[in-house]
């Protein structure tokens, strides 16, 4: 048989998951069937979000199955097809990673344009990465001409791509806020960030106190949440994208102590989901393909090589091992 190999969720972890709770396993590679391509996986994303896939808990996406292949973005090469739109050598974005081989549905594969940027770059700065970051900084909490914006996550895939949409939008000021002296300088140096918070040596309260802002882009909740809510001017606006600090919380963890900062203040907090939004990726990629040729959107990746270290990847995305989009090159392209 031609070996296909999967990665399946193998136990549900209890708070801070760990390689235990994942099995490699070998299976045929499958045989596309009518309408169908079969694609050979090149890259895949390991995301935060998959940890709450991994609990056996109603959500806005249904859990991983016990003993079933996990899923997520991943790109492909087609190397079979027997749906007519789609050709063999076609470059496709699809949902069924933590695999090497994928059947799809035609309807289920997006063929990306590999002229107008890397494969890779439609699992990070054009794909649903790169579209959260733009619906935040631009719709949820519109960032306006002379805002001063804050971002935490700032070292990693959504959040360096929100920082510098914000400053593309005409923010005076953006700061981001980041785990390390590495990854603080990071932000400010390459990704062009105006101040740069490492947030295990400083309070983010006691530096956005003084200045005030105007716009934050949470990524993270907790600790972060309230020290914006607290420096937010009055009628500031909150984009809520993610909450990465209580992933792996057991039990209901205490919201933000300042809450009552809302109505004093008269905040708007917004939270979005990019999958209510995929309709918009035409119009974003038009815009993000060339700030990314013409080099002023920049973007950092950390690469994992090979499926077996996807698990690891993953969890490395949870503990802050990644600098910008954490990704897992499972082959090489088959041609040129
Ligand atoms: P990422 O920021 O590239 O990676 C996660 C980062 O979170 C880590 O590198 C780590 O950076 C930071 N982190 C981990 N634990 C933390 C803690 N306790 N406190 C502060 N920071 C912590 O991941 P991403 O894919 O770009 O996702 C960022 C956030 O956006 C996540 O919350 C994710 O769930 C969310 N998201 C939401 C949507 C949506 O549709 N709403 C879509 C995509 C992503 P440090 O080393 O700096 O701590």
């Amino acid at each position: 048989m031609s070996v296909n190999r999967e990665i399946r969720l193998a136990s549900r972890p209890v708070g801070e998951p760990g390689l235990e709770n994942f099995e490699l396993v070998e299976v045929e590679v499958p045989e596309p069937g009518e309408g169908q391509v079969l694609v050979r996986n090149t890259w895949m994303s390991v995301d935060p979000y998959m940890r709450g896939r991994m609990n056996d808990a109603a959500s806005y996406i249904p859990p991983f199955q016990l003993g079933v292949a996990m899923e997520g973005s991943a790109i492909g090469e087609v190397v079979a097809s027997r749906a007519p739109e789609i050709p063999v050598g076609a470059t496709v974005s699809h949902f069924l990673g933590w695999r090497e081989y994928a059947v799809l549905d035609a309807a289920g594969a997006a063929v990306v344009d590999t002229g107008l940027a890397r494969p890779q770059d439609y699992l990070g700065a054009l794909g649903t990465t790169g579209l959260t970051a733009y619906l935040a900084v631009a719709e949820i909490a519109p960032v306006k001409e002379g805002d001063v914006v804050f971002v935490s996550g700032a070292a990693g895939a959504v959040g360096s791509v929100a920082g510098q949409l914000a400053r593309k939008l005409g923010a005076a000021k953006v700061i981001g806020s980041a785990g390390g002296p590495e990854k603080a300088k990071k932000v400010a140096e390459d990704f062009g960030f105006d101040a740069a918070i490492d947030y295990r040596a400083e309070s983010p309260a006691e530096r956005l106190a003084p200045q005030g802002i105007d716009v934050y882009v949470d990524n993270v909740g907790g600790d972060h949440l309230e020290a914006a809510i607290g420096a937010l001017k009055t009628h500031g606006k909150v984009a809520l994208v993610g909450m990465i600090s209580q992933y792996n919380a057991i039990g209901r963890v205490p919201g933000p102590s300042n809450i009552y900062d809302l109505v004093t203040k008269r905040l708007t907090v917004r939270g979005v989901l990019v999958t209510d939004h995929l309709d918009r990726f035409p119009e974003y990629i038009a815009k993000a393909a060339p700030w990314l040729a013409d080099g002023s959107l920049r973007t950092a990746e950390t690469v994992v090589e090979g499926l077996e270290k996807a698990p690891a990847a993953f969890l490395g995305v949870l503990r802050g091992a990644n600098t910008g989009k954490m990704l897992v090159r499972l082959a090489g392209p088959t041609r040129g």
